[in-house]
């Protein structure tokens, strides 16, 4: 524990001293002026810095009193919690109270009595180092909070992804989708989607093995996100081999090149896989519901597996008639 004393007395710095080495503080060290304390402490130069953890200021000091010294410590940042207690031989109250309301935390009268003195300080001490104590668990727990507020932002990302794909999962695609349905509403934009699955894949499982099967929707997946060019669209993994992308601000014309162009490079893989496309497209209107485009879509792959498979059906939800139409890529 370091102590700074400031007293232009040499008499009671003596005094102060001997009392408080007596008490087993051995880090005193002594300041006659206001300017040799702004030294110490490193208010004329930040380099010369010393340890403080109590300041005993007496009041009535020629040049700066002690309580403008309290004040100027109080104004700065990385002194301001030193506790100050005031020692005084005045017992003016308002004296006191300009004291304190500088922010000394307790003061000692002169002419000294040990006892007294040693108390306070004892007092002081004890309540500074509860305070610090605090503050570095205040810290701990920042931090803990700190770590617990990434893994979550971890988590969160990990539950709306798939963990083989490394894309979005069905859960992040139904918020996706919600949130681009309301968009697309308010700003008249069509909206489109495609779902497309792998033809015969339990085959491929069956005959090349499981792993080999997932190796092979990593590299649909791969080739699809290279295909796909827009920010705003969005490839998930619905479940199994089945995919969906969503495709705002996208009508059915360019919905179909988009699949098109997906089909043909899936099959161009060279790994013996083609997959089926079902698109639905609309304007979202009040009297539609977001999950009948899913719904559409979900119809119209149904319809090209039907067909044939390798091969790209589309459903027009907002085409009153509803009908699926064969693509002109087919
Ligand atoms: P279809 O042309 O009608 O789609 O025939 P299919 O055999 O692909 O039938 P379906 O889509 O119903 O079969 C899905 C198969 O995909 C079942 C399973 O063997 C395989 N599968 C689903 N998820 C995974 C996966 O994570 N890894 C692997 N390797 N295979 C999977
Ligand atoms: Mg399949």
């Amino acid at each position: 524990m370091s102590i700074l004393v400031v007293d232009d007395s040499q008499d009671d710095t003596q005094l102060l001293k001997t009392m408080l080495q007596s008490a087993g503080y051995r880090d005193i060290l002594v300041a006659d002026s206001a300017d040799s304390a702004y030294r110490i402490l490193g208010i004329k130069d930040a380099s010369q810095t010393a340890k403080i953890d109590l300041i005993l200021l007496d009041v009535l000091m020629p040049a700066v009193n002690g309580i403008q010294v309290c004040r100027r410590i109080k104004s700065i940042d990385r002194l301001r919690d030193i506790p100050v207690i005031i020692v005084t031989v005045q017992s003016d109250p308002v004296d006191l109270q300009l004291a304190f309301a500088e922010g000394a935390i307790d003061y000692i009268r002169k002419p000294l009595i040990k006892v007294e003195l040693l108390a306070r300080v004892r007092s002081v001490l004890r309540l500074t180092q509860e305070i610090n104590r605090r503050k570095a668990r205040e810290q701990e727990l920042l931090q803990v909070m700190q770590q617990l507020e990434e893994a979550n932002e971890r988590f969160r990302e990990l539950s709306s992804q798939d963990g083989l794909t490394e894309i979005a999962n069905r859960r992040r695609f139904d918020e996706f989708f919600e949130q681009e349905w309301r968009r697309a509403l308010r700003e008249k934009h069509p909206v489109s989607l495609i779902f497309f699955d792998i033809d015969f894949f339990k085959a491929y499982n069956d005959t090349y093995g499981h792993l080999a099967g997932d190796d092979c929707l990593k590299q649909v997946v791969q080739v699809v996100k290279k295909t796909l060019n827009r920010p705003g669209d969005l490839l998930c993994r619905y479940g199994g081999d089945e995919f969906v992308i969503a495709l705002p601000g996208t009508s059915a014309d360019g919905a179909e090149r988009v699949a098109e162009t997906l089909r043909t490079k899936v099959e161009g893989l060279g790994i013996g896989i083609t997959i089926s496309l079902g698109l639905a497209s609309c304007h979202p209107g009040v009297n539609i519901a977001a999950s009948s485009l899913t719904e559409a879509a979900d119809r119209a792959l149904y319809q090209a597996k039907q067909d044939g498979r390798n091969c790209a059906r589309l459903v027009q939800v907002d085409d009153p008639t509803v009908s699926v139409a064969p693509t002109p890529t087919s």
